[in-house]
């Protein structure tokens, strides 16, 4: 699946805010934000004349950028999010948050998505008993996930889990840390999911 590569950190100082993209080092003084809290390039530093649709196309990118998925792709969960019942905007979210990666990462089982992607693409997790190695594979309702077997004692992996030991797992998901497993408890609301976006500048993007 393609994915972007390069360095990850001018997304942040593109965005003007921490992404929280590279796991631990988000949270120390070498994160980038901290030291550089301006966009990349000559002209970072300079004043910006910020229209409506530069705001909404920022929040676009924003939220690409957090959950690391392509334009085209971007598009289609957009156009699924239309077709489905409830607000376009929340239903955006909730499909990307029910991505594979995504609850790999935030069940704790991995330092960042971009990891989690890696962890699932390299075939480390099941869904249901069965692998899938599949980042964006859509998760439900009641899906249980977990490392396989053979992938148990992965140094990456383990590490991984003992760093995420003591972050909080939100409520939607529920940890079974010894067994390495998460299950998929519920969709998560919008109040939960703490992602820095307004969704709706989004749908008013793309409605043009
Ligand atoms: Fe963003 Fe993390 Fe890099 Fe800081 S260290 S700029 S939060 S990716």
């Amino acid at each position: 699946m393609a994915r972007r590569t390069g360095p990850v950190c001018v997304l942040c100082r593109r965005e003007r805010q921490k992404l929280y993209l590279k796991g631990t080092r988000c949270e120390t003084p070498k994160c980038a934000i901290e030291r550089r809290p301006y966009p990349p390039g000559e002209h970072g530093r300079g004043r910006i004349k910020e229209s409506e649709y530069m705001l909404q196309l920022r929040e676009k990118q924003k939220a690409r950028r957090i959950y690391g998925v392509l334009e085209k792709q971007f598009r289609r969960y957009y156009q699924e999010a239309t077709r489905a019942k409830g607000i376009t905007g929340t239903r955006l979210l909730q499909l990307l948050e029910m991505r594979l990666d995504n609850v790999v990462y935030r069940g704790g089982l991995a330092m960042s998505r971009d990891q989690a992607r890696q962890f699932v693409n390299h075939g480390h997790f099941q869904v249901n008993g069965k692998k899938v190695n599949i980042p964006s594979y859509h998760l439900k309702p009641g899906d249980v996930v977990e490392v396989r077997q053979k992938s148990r004692t992965v140094g990456r992996i383990v590490e991984s889990a003992a760093f995420a030991a003591g972050r909080q797992i939100p409520e939607w998901l529920s940890l079974e840390p010894g067994e390495l497993r998460i299950t998929v408890l519920r969709e998560p609301e919008r109040d939960i999911i703490d992602v820095p976006v307004q969704e709706q500048m989004i749908v008013e993007l793309y409605s043009k």
